[in-house]
């Protein structure tokens, strides 16, 4: 049987400011800060996950926070634009919160969707959309309850360097369904609940450049580590370049760069975010993977303060 990938895993992007972005994603977009550890591959800066209350598969939004790096270019090789599924009826309701909060926003059509847009602090693109697919998020945070929160991922909007072969990558190989295509937009969904949709931009929309307010990557589902590798032989049969397995503490991942320039992971469904700390308390503690106990102190002191802030409250 060919095998198909179910949905999005995970994004992952480059941030400015931790504390800004704690606010937005936490006290302003209402999601719940499901891990607070380290980049493994850089340690002296924060990687921050945020997501619904379990920090399930489809719903995890991840940062890098880098205070003083250069701000990116969105662009081609890139997630153009990430959005995010909330309950129906409920745009007005965020309208309302996007103006409390002075965040400018649009609203435009796309397959005969209704879409918020608009930017993070540190310029990223976002959408909200209504869906009735996945189930609500139980996380009640600031002025936002389980019939208001977003739910999870919506979708991607990929920017490729070649579309033909993004395309021919996600149809062939990752086995995602062509469900729709308009102007410049090809869509595609795959079978899990959340985190269901890709829309591929063909046309080019300049170089993207990584940096401050940009996609690093997109991760896709595996079922567990058998899955995974099936996976990287399928992708390597296609003659791309795969990573070996790593160990990210909450997933395995493996990363190869599709022939259109983004960078692609498969990272597994578990074990998850209650590996290291309670349901009850995910997020509240600063994390770090075994290698990295012994430098508890000094990582400490080096990090940045950072604290979820109920901003309605102030
Ligand atoms: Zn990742």
């Amino acid at each position: 049987m060919n095998k198909k990938i179910t949905g999005i895993h995970h994004i992952t992007a480059i941030v400015g400011d931790a504390q800004e972005n704690a606010d937005f994603y936490a006290g302003v977009l209402g999601l719940r800060l499901t891990k607070k550890t380290i980049n493994f591959d850089d340690p002296g800066t924060y990687h921050l996950y945020f997501g619904n209350t379990e920090g399930e598969p489809g719903t995890i939004m991840t940062f890098f926070p880098w205070g003083n790096a250069y701000r990116g270019k969105i662009g081609d090789g890139q997630v153009g634009v990430t959005a995010f599924a909330v309950p129906g009826s409920t745009l007005g309701f965020w309208k309302e919160r996007l103006r409390k909060f002075g965040i400018p926003f649009k609203e435009q059509k796309r397959f005969n969707e209704e879409y918020l847009s608009f930017e993070d602090p540190h310029g990223l693109r976002l959408e909200l959309v209504e869906r009735p697919d996945g189930k609500n998020s139980s996380w009640n945070f600031g002025g936002i309850t389980e019939e208001t929160a977003i739910k999870g991922f919506a979708g991607a909007l990929l920017f490729t360097a070649n579309a033909e072969k993004t395309v021919e990558l996600l149809e062939s190989v990752m086995g995602l369904e062509k469900v729709g295509e308009e102007e410049n937009i090809i869509r595609f969904r795959s079978s899990a609940a959340i985190g269901n949709i890709v829309d591929v931009m063909t046309e080019r929309q300049g170089t993207g450049q990584m940096g401050v307010g940009t996609v690093h990557h997109i991760a896709w589902r595996a079922e567990d580590d058998e899955d995974q590798l099936e996976w990287k032989e399928k992708i390597e049969n296609w003659r791309l370049g795969v990573t070996p397995v790593q160990d990210r503490n909450y997933f395995n991942s493996i990363y190869f760069r599709e022939y259109g320039d983004i960078l692609f992971e498969i990272a597994t469904d578990p074990p998850g975010f209650t590996i290291d700390e309670p349901l009850e308390s995910l997020g509240q503690d600063l994390k770090l993977p075994p290698q990295y106990e012994q430098f508890r102190k000094r990582l400490s002191q080096e990090l940045p303060p950072l604290q979820v802030r109920n901003l309605d409250e102030r």
